[in-house]
C-alpha cells in the first residue's frame, strides 16, 4: 500500500515516517531528505532550503516522477514532504495513473502553530540520521548523538527566523492541500498533540486495518463509513 504523510513543519512527520517505513517495510520517499542531499552540490537548492522557501514545482515533480518510474516500490511507499502544493498533488495524481498505482490514505498530523514552533526550534539532528529534541527527546549526553557520539547540530532551516518563513509558506501553499485531499476521501486527521508513541499507534492501527480490508473497500474512510 502507498501512503502520504503531511502536516505543519515540526508536526513530527519525519519521525513518524521513519517509524512507519521501518514497521511496515515501505520505501521512504522524503523530498526534504532528497534536497538536503542535493544541496551539498547545488547552490540554488541550498539557498532555497536555508531560507525556508519551496523548491520550484517542476523540479520536485520531475524528481518524484523519475523515482516512481524507477520502480522497486512493490511493497509500497510513504511520501513524506510531497506533495506540498496543489499543482504537485495534481501532477502526482497523473503520475500514479501512468504507473497504475494508488494512494490508500493521506495522514495529516494535526498540530497547532505554537506546538510546531516549539518542536522545530528545539530539534537537534545528527549526520547519522538520528533526531532529538532538547526538552522532549534529549540525548543522554548533552549535544552528543546517543548512537554514534557525534556532535548534534541544528538544521539551518530550524532556526527561529527561518521557521516563521516556513510556516508562512506552509499556510499559503500547502494548507490548500487539506481541502484537495478531503474531497478525495483519502484524508485522515491524526491528533499530533499526543506524544510520539501515541501518534504512531494511531497511524499504525489505521494501516493494519487498511492492509486487511483494502481489497474490499479501496480506502480507509470507506471502511469507517
Ligand atoms: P522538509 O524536510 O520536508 O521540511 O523539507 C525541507 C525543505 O526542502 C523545504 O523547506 C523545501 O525547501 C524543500 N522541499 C521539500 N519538499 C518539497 C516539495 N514537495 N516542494 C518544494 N520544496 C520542497
Amino acid at each position: 500500500m502507498n501512503y502520504i504523510i503531511m502536516g505543519l513543519p515540526g508536526a513530527g512527520k519525519g519521525t513518524q515516517a521513519k517509524k512507519i517505513v521501518e514497521g511496515f517495510g515501505l520505501v521512504h520517499l522524503s523530498t526534504g531528505d532528497m534536497f538536503r542531499q542535493a544541496k551539498k552540490s547545488d547552490e540554488v537548492i541550498s539557498k532555497l532550503l536555508a531560507s525556508g522557501q519551496l523548491v520550484p514545482d517542476d523540479i520536485v515533480i520531475d524528481m518524484i516522477k523519475n523515482r516512481l518510474a524507477k520502480g522497486n516500490l512493490k511493497n509500497g511507499f510513504l511520501l513524506d514532504g510531497f506533495p506540498r502544493t496543489v499543482k504537485q498533488a495534481e501532477e502526482l495524481d497523473l503520475m500514479l495513473k501512468v504507473e497504475n498505482m494508488k494512494i490508500a490514505a493521506v495522514f495529516f498530523v494535526d498540530v497547532c502553530f505554537d506546538e510546531a514552533i516549539k518542536r522545530i526550534v528545539g530539534r537537534r539532528v545528527c549526520t547519522c540520521g538520528a533526531s532529538y529534541h532538547v526538552d522532549f527527546i534529549p540525548p543522554k549526553i548533552e549535544g552528543k548523538c546517543d548512537i554514534c557520539g557525534k556532535d548534534l547540530i541544528q538544521r539551518d532551516d530550524d532556526k527561529e527566523d527561518v521557521v516563521k518563513n516556513r510556516l508562512e509558506v506552509y499556510e499559503k501553499q500547502t494548507r490548500p492541500l487539506i481541502d484537495y485531499y478531503k474531497k478525495t476521501k483519502l484524508f485522515v486527521n491524526i491528533d499530533g498533540s499526543k506524544n510520539e508513541k501515541e501518534i504512531f499507534n494511531q497511524i499504525s492501527r489505521l494501516m493494519i486495518v487498511n492492509k486487511i480490508t483494502v481489497k474490499n473497500t479501496g480506502c480507509l474512510l470507506c471502511y469507517f463509513a
